[in-house]
């Protein structure tokens, strides 16, 4: 059996979503669609997942969603229309979405009716029955996938029959919906995979695969025919935004394949994720931008035991999780994104751990990016070596390099402005 992903861009429009079933319809092992809501048509329109959570925060200030809602309504209904879906199987829904939505259900609620009514309208198209999330998916408080999910999946769905699911959400034990972090139909797609034991995870999207660097900045970057599930997290962690970087745990440990195609160019091979796909090399390079830097400065920092933790508990109450880091023995330098914290919040933050771990120095620097370079294990050491090269010899700033807590992949630490040109001279270096 194959499960099937579809991502925004492929249930986009009518159209889209015809060729989704032919996609279907050409192999008869893809017996499980999982969709996500409809996304951008052309570069200028809105996702439907970003005008629901609209509706909800103009609720929670009080105001009316109506014009927002009518958008997402008219969109649905363009979709259904065009499907020959009949209207009056959804219309009920729509009204009691909206009536949900502004009785303040939460931005949980709001944004996973998306995925919910592309489903259910996909289903009715088909002919292939519609499975609610809510009733399969148990999402644990920190976003985990529960353990039940998998045994109430395989319960649920018979083999030889033919299934679309939403993508995005489930419910928590007690019953209240919750979805994954944004992008998160793939995590889905690999639940359904794991709990089916399916041969293959096909993921479906607007692009031939993962490409080495972003070809919106790289325009001649080729796609990666192979990676490991390792490789993907790592470039999906700096910014490769192909893969939601969680959905790999589900089947990290069965070894299921996933495969990234091109619903509009079906023919292509896409790339395979794979637990070992036997090649040695590089596979990319990715930048990830929109970071801040704190750098702190205490003589005999470590001497104190806990003292790291006490620092990281502290920066957490400001609301700061930083996701790069790096010690020295006096020092320590944190990445963080920098949404986090306003600059208010980080002088707050400094004055107070300044002053009870009586610091020499803490500074936050706005304006980061870090680059990553994936690859495999003998071949990352070099892979580094010659992204360093190709930065110092175009004359861009290296604020740090760390090679150290992972073997498939080297981070280096840039200035933001630099990273358009520090990825094309890296590509150029690595694969040109
Ligand atoms: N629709 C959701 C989002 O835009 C989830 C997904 O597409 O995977 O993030």
């Amino acid at each position: 059996m194959i499960v099937c992903k579809f991502g925004g861009s492929s249930v986009a429009d009518a159209n889209q979503i015809k060729k989704v079933q032919s996609i279907l319809m050409s192999d008869e092992r893809r017996q499980v669609a999982v969709v996500s809501a409809p996304g951008k048509r052309n570069k200028d329109d809105d996702k439907i997942t970003d005008l629901l959570y609209q509706c909800n925060d103009l609720v929670r200030k009080g105001q009316s969603c109506r014009q927002v809602f009518n958008v997402i309504a008219k969109r649905f209904s363009e979709i259904a229309r065009a499907l020959g879906v009949e209207e009056k199987d959804f219309a009920g829904k729509l009204d009691e979405i909206r009536y949900q939505i502004d009785a303040g259900r939460g931005a949980d609620y709001a944004a996973s009716r998306g995925e919910y009514l592309s489903a259910y309208i996909i289903s009715k198209f088909l002919k292939w029955e519609f499975i609610d999330a809510a009733d399969v998916v148990v999402i644990n408080s920190d976003s985990t996938v529960n353990e039940a999910t998998y045994a109430k999946l395989a319960e649920r769905i018979e083999n030889g029959k033919h299934y679309v699911i939403p993508g995005f959400y489930g419910e928590t034990e007690q019953g209240v919906l919750k979805t994954f972090t944004r992008g998160g139909s793939d995590i889905t797609g690999a639940i359904v995979s794991r709990a089916l034991s399916a041969e293959l995870y096909e993921n479906w999207t607007d692009v031939s695969g993962i490409y080495r660097a972003d070809p919106r900045v790289v325009e001649n970057a080729s796609v990666i025919p192979a990676m490991s599930y390792k490789e993907v997290r790592e470039l999906s962690d700096v910014g490769a935004s192909v893969f939601h970087e969680e959905a790999i745990a589900p089947i990290y440990h069965i070894g299921i394949p996933i495969n990234i195609k091109n619903t509009n160019k079906p023919e292509d091979k896409g790339t395979m994720i794979v637990p070992d796909p036997g090649v040695t090399g590089l596979s990319g390079v990715s930048v990830r931008t929109g970071l801040s830097m704190i750098n702190l400065r205490k003589l005999m920092l470590f001497k104190k035991s806990g003292m790291r933790h006490a620092l990281l508990t502290m920066l957490h109450i400001f609301g700061i999780r930083p996701c790069y880091s790096l010690f020295g023995i006096d020092s320590i330098v944190w990445f963080f994104e920098s949404k986090m914290a306003s600059d208010s919040v980080c002088a707050s933050m400094c004055e107070r751990l300044k002053k009870e771990y009586e610091l020499d120095s803490i500074e936050v620097d706005r304006g980061y990016a870090i680059m990553g370079i994936t690859g495999t294990v003998d071949a990352i050491g070099k892979g580094c070596l010659d992204a360093v090269t190709a930065l110092a010899e175009n004359g861009i700033e290296i604020v740090s390099v760390n090679m150290g807590a992972s073997d498939t992949s080297a981070l280096i630490g840039i200035r933001e402005e630099d990273s358009q040109k520090a990825l094309k001279a890296v590509y150029d270096k690595l694969f040109g």
